[in-house]
């Protein structure tokens, strides 16, 4: 990869999960999926709008001591489309993840329609079903489309 080099301004880590090619400006939006706001502790590094070959301007993350799931990386997706996951085991990448689009996302977004059952104060977690321009609301039916990470129910 011919951005090898660029990849090392963010220090390497031991073990843990290297998110590269994220979107740039998505870094934060990533954490967020991820449940990470430093109060766990987690040793996080981040790159934002590092120059990229395939991007033009790409974020890179890196979480020590944390491995990510197949269906954490599914999620991140929705914001980060190009993202390429390495899990790392003593400075080594042992694994590559690809992510993939997930059909059907939980518990994740908020619906945007204020009305919608999934707003109301009821034991439903919200649903969304992964379409072609976007996500759409299993309740509702409402679709967002490009502003994806403002709809994110994580705090
Ligand atoms: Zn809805």
């Amino acid at each position: 990869m011919s951005d090898t080099d660029k990849q090392l301004r963010v220090s390497k880590i031991r073990n843990g999960t290297v998110i590269d090619h994220v979107t740039g400006g998505q870094a934060l939006n990533v954490l967020a999926i991820l449940g990470i706001d430093g109060a766990g502790g987690e040793s996080v590094s981040i790159g934002m709008n590092v120059p990229s070959d395939r991007l033009g301007r790409k974020d890179v993350v890196k979480v020590e001591d944390r491995e990510l799931s197949q269906s954490e990386v599914d999620v991140l997706s929705l914001i980060a489309p190009e993202a390429t996951i390495n899990i790392v085991r003593d400075y080594e990448v042992v694994e590559k993840l690809r992510v993939e689009r997930p059909e059907r996302v939980t518990g994740l977004l908020t619906c945007p329609n204020r009305n919608c059952i999934s707003n109301a104060n009821e034991p439903v977690d919200s649903r969304f079903d992964v379409v072609d321009d976007g996500v759409r609301c299993g309740y509702c039916g409402t679709i967002v489309r490009d502003d994806i990470a403002d709809h994110l129910s994580v705090s």
